[in-house]
C-alpha cells in the first residue's frame, strides 16, 4: 500500500519513466511546476576558441521537482510545444533571462550575452518581437546582449520565418540556427535569411575522431559558413581531441562538457562574472 501524500508523486515518477500516460502527465505536472516555481534557467559557456574565453552562454531550462528527479527538456518542452504550453513557458524562460542580466547589470558586472532557445511554435507567435522588446526595456538589456537559437523546423514557412528574422534583426538580435544539419534541408534560407551563426549539432560532433562521415558532415559545414560569413558554434565538445579537430578546420566558438556544463546563475557569476580587478 502506498503512504498518502507522496503517493501521488511517486506514482507521476514511475509513469514518467514508461511511455503510456507519459504525455498527459508532463503536460498537467509542467502547468503546476509553472505556477509552483519548480522551474529555473542553467546557463552554459560558449566559448571563444582563440581567446578561450567565454563569449556568450546558453540558456537551458531545468525542472526539478521537489522530492523528484529533474525531468529532461528534451522530455518536456516538445510535450509543451505539442499542448501551448510553450508560449507561457517560454515568456517565462525569456523573461527570467533577461531579469538576470538585470540582476548582474546592478552588481556592476561585466554585460553578459545570452543565447535563448526558441521553439518552432514560440518563434511563430505574432506578438513575439512585442514581447522581447518590452522585456528589453523593462530590464535595460541591450540588443548585443540577446541572441536567438531557432531549429530549421523553425524555418518551414520561408516567408512567415524570413519577415519574423527581419524584424528581430531590425531590433538588433543576432540569430542562430540550432540543431544544423539535423532538420530541413534546403539551404537556400541560408543564402537568404540574415542570420549570424550556426550550431554544429552534436550528433555530428560525437565520435569525431572516429566517426569518417561525422568528420565529413562537420568539416563541410565549416567551409560553408566561412565561404556565407557565418559563425560556427560546436556543441557537444567532450574532448581535447574533438577541440583540436574543430580548432583546425576554423571552428571559432566551442561549447560543451570539456569546457563547462550547464551552470547556476550564481557559479555563472563566481567562475565567469567576477568583477575583474584593477
Ligand atoms: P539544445 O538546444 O541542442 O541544447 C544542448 C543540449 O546539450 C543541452 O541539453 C545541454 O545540456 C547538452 N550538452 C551541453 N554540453 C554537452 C556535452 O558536452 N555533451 C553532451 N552529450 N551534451 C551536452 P538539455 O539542457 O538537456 O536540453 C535539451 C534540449 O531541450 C535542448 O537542446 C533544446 O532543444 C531544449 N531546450 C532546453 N532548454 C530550452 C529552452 O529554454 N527553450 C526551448 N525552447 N528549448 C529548450
Ligand atoms: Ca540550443
Ligand atoms: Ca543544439
Ligand atoms: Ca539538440
Amino acid at each position: 500500500v502506498k503512504k498518502r501524500g507522496r503517493g501521488d508523486y511517486q506514482l507521476f515518477a514511475e509513469r514518467m519513466k514508461s511511455d503510456t500516460g507519459n504525455v498527459l502527465l508532463i503536460e498537467t505536472g509542467l502547468r503546476r511546476a509553472i505556477e509552483n516555481r519548480e522551474l529555473r534557467l542553467a546557463y552554459q559557456p560558449q566559448i571563444d576558441l582563440r581567446s578561450r574565453e567565454p563569449i556568450s552562454f546558453e540558456v537551458l531550462v531545468r525542472w526539478e521537482p521537489a522530492n523528484l528527479p529533474a525531468i529532461s527538456p528534451a522530455e518536456f518542452i516538445p510535450v509543451a510545444e505539442e499542448s501551448g504550453l510553450i508560449i507561457p513557458l517560454g515568456e517565462w524562460i525569456l523573461e527570467e533571462a533577461m531579469k538576470q542580466l538585470y540582476t548582474w547589470k546592478q552588481e556592476g558586472l561585466p554585460e553578459a550575452v545570452l543565447a535563448i532557445n526558441l521553439s518552432a511554435k514560440q518563434f511563430m507567435q505574432p506578438y513575439l518581437v512585442e514581447m522581447i522588446q518590452s522585456l528589453m526595456l523593462t530590464y535595460e538589456v541591450q540588443p548585443a546582449q540577446i541572441e536567438l537559437e531557432i531549429t530549421e523546423g523553425a524555418l518551414t514557412n520561408p516567408d512567415e520565418a524570413y519577415e519574423m528574422i527581419r524584424r528581430l534583426k531590425d531590433l538588433g538580435l543576432s540569430i542562430s540556427i540550432d540543431d544544423f544539419g539535423t532538420g530541413y534541408s534546403s539551404l537556400t534560407y541560408l543564402k537568404r535569411f540574415p542570420i549570424d551563426s550556426l550550431k554544429i549539432d552534436q550528433s555530428f560532433v560525437k565520435d569525431l575522431l572516429l566517426d569518417e562521415q561525422n568528420r565529413a558532415i562537420t568539416t563541410t559545414i565549416l567551409h560553408l559558413a566561412q565561404s556565407l560569413g557565418l559563425r560556427v558554434v560546436a556543441e557537444g565538445v567532450e574532448t581535447k581531441e574533438q577541440l583540436l579537430f574543430l580548432e583546425e578546420n576554423g571552428c571559432q566558438i566551442g561549447q560543451g562538457f570539456y569546457f563547462d556544463s550547464p551552470l547556476s546563475a550564481s557559479e555563472i557569476q563566481q567562475t565567469y562574472l567576477r568583477k575583474k580587478e584593477y
